[in-house]
């Protein structure tokens, strides 16, 4: 599937509560070049979400059917609700160049690093407990219940950091996002990357590389 403009893959993955989903968005806002894939979920549609822009809600069956088909490259039970990353998408936006963002559990950018190794995978990390439940309770979006159940889900996501290229601590909103654009930056400024992007500029650079195969 590599060719000459290979777009990155980013993952980024975080306890409920750490501040992923805020950071994504404005990491988003401010750079036009990256796009996030919008993920299939059976979870229900909470206040405020749209579908086909949060995710694509879809039924238990639907979901099922898509996953059978081979439609997701990766997909994962994540607080008793299935969500899978379409693979026509991610496919389609890396062969077009497109640098792309999954906002993913950490089971799911596990399969993903093992589906394109060159993933950078990113961990967010709160800057204590405290915080964390501080910002799961100051959402007001779930119940009593699912907060207490992700608070101890949230342990068990960040015993998983290990697998990513970078952590983040979101103490500092501010900071915590210009730490997200120097890792965008930097992966995209990789040697591999660039000598694949920056082709025109190399051969012009080094004529005896215009002999050699790209
Ligand atoms: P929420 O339902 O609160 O939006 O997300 C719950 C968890 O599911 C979060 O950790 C989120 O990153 C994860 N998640 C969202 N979309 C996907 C996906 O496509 N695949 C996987 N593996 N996890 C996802």
């Amino acid at each position: 599937m590599q060719n000459s403009h290979t777009g990155c893959l980013f993952t980024v993955s975080a306890p409920s509560g750490a501040g992923k989903t805020s950071l994504v968005k404005a990491l988003l806002e401010q750079d036009s070049h990256l796009q996030v894939s919008v993920s299939h979920t059976t979870r229900p549609m909470r206040p405020g979400e749209a579908d086909g822009l949060n995710y694509h809600f879809v039924s238990q069956a639907d979901f099922a059917a898509l996953r059978d088909q081979g439609g997701f490259i990766e997909c994962a039970e994540v607080f008793g609700n299935w969500y899978g990353t379409s693979k026509a998408w991610v496919q389609t936006m890396l062969e077009s160049g497109s640098d792309i963002i999954l906002e993913i559990d950490w089971q799911g950018a596990e399969q993903i690093k093992a589906w394109w190794p060159d993933t950078c995978a990113i961990f967010i990390f709160p800057p204590s407990h405290a915080t964390l439940k501080h910002r799961l309770i100051g959402r007001g979006q779930d119940s009593e219940d699912v907060i207490q159940r992700r608070l101890s889900e949230a342990e068990l996501e960040m015993q998983h950091y290990t697998l990513s290229d970078y952590l983040v601590i979101n103490d500092d909103f501010q900071i915590a996002l210009h730490d997200l654009q120097a890792i965008v930056r930097a992966e995209r400024l990789k040697t591999g990357r660039q000598s694949q992007a920056q082709r025109a500029l190399m051969c012009d650079l080094i004529p005896s590389l215009a002999l050699r195969k790209p």
